[in-house]
């Protein structure tokens, strides 16, 4: 399966997500999802109409990148390019082409990226490292560093992208793997629910469900860990609501450490949405 800009962009966020995002769905829609996307949106339009405006017409392209006319482009600027290698697909906001000072060596190609916030993320990063790696394999070209403009002010940033390679490999594999199982991942609620499409669905599934889906913290392997003990209960939570008198236990037949259950009654306390429903 082709791994698009957009299923690595929900990997990051969230297996599950990304998993969704694979099948086509389209989620049962959230506000802040749908003003991020718009702001996003509008902030790359704003951002390709303002670095056309120091190139000539007949000096900026749009489209698919020909690998084969590479060697007498003459463009300085190619927006909205979808680039697609083997099993990897995106669309770049825009490639800048700069031409070698020496004559005979070849021309650099660095892909940019609109990001609307004024805060950068690793997450931003890499997806610039993606947009690179696609370029590269697209092009047949070393790309070693891209540009991310963002903010209010349009700020430039300069990136290695060379240096975020294998990460951005390993994460590749990694969302193959994913794909390729019939199965969905584990679901864990994380900080990423509240700004997203599939929000309504998943706290409607795991709400009352196994309670260590609510920590985001703790890792797979912990998990997966906590899970195989089978042996009499080891710690035995009455969580109580703050909106009601009544308390409810988790945690009957399982064997959990006290660790996760006191991070679950931290929880417990500070989510109204958690303290207002049902747990069992
Ligand atoms: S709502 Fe949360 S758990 Fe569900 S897909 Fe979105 S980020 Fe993942």
């Amino acid at each position: 399966m082709t791994i698009t800009a957009h299923l690595f962009d929900a990997y990051l966020k969230c297996r599950t997500k990304c998993f969704f995002r694979a099948l086509g769905d389209t989620g049962t829609g959230n506000a802040y999802a749908d003003w991020t996307c718009a702001q996003e949106f509008s902030y790359q339009l704003e951002g390709v109409t303002r670095i056309k405006d120091g190139v000539a017409d007949n000096e900026c392209i749009t489209g698919p990148l020909d690998r084969k006319q590479l060697k007498f482009a003459q463009w300085r600027l190619a927006v909205n390019i979808k680039a697609h290698a083997q099993t990897l697909e995106s669309t770049i906001h825009a490639v800048e082409r700069v031409p070698c000072d020496t004559p005979g060596e070849p021309a650099q190609f660095i892909p940019i990226r609109f990001i609307f916030t004024n805060r950068l993320s690793r997450y931003d990063k890499l997806m610039l490292g993606f947009d690179a790696i696609v370029l590269s394999e697209t092009l047949g070209r070393k790309v070693d560093f891209g540009k991310i403009v963002h903010g209010d002010n349009h700020v430039t940033l300069r990136v290695k992208t060379g240096a975020l390679d294998s990460e951005v490999r390993r994460i590749t594999v990694q969302i193959a793997t994913l794909l390729a199982s019939q199965a969905p991942p584990d679901l864990v609620l994380n900080r990423h629910c509240a700004q997203c499409e599939f929000k309504k669905r998943c706290r409607q599934k795991r709400i009352g469900k196994e309670a260590l889906s609510l920590l985001p913290s703790i890792t797979e392997e912990e998990r997966t860990r906590h899970r195989s003990v089978r042996r009499p209960l080891r710690g035995r939570a009455t969580l109580h609501c703050r909106h009601s008198r009544f308390g409810r236990t988790l945690f009957t037949s399982t064997a959990v450490p006290n660790s996760p259950i006191r991070k679950l009654r931290r929880i417990w306390t500070l989510r109204a949405s958690l303290t207002a429903s049902p747990t069992t």
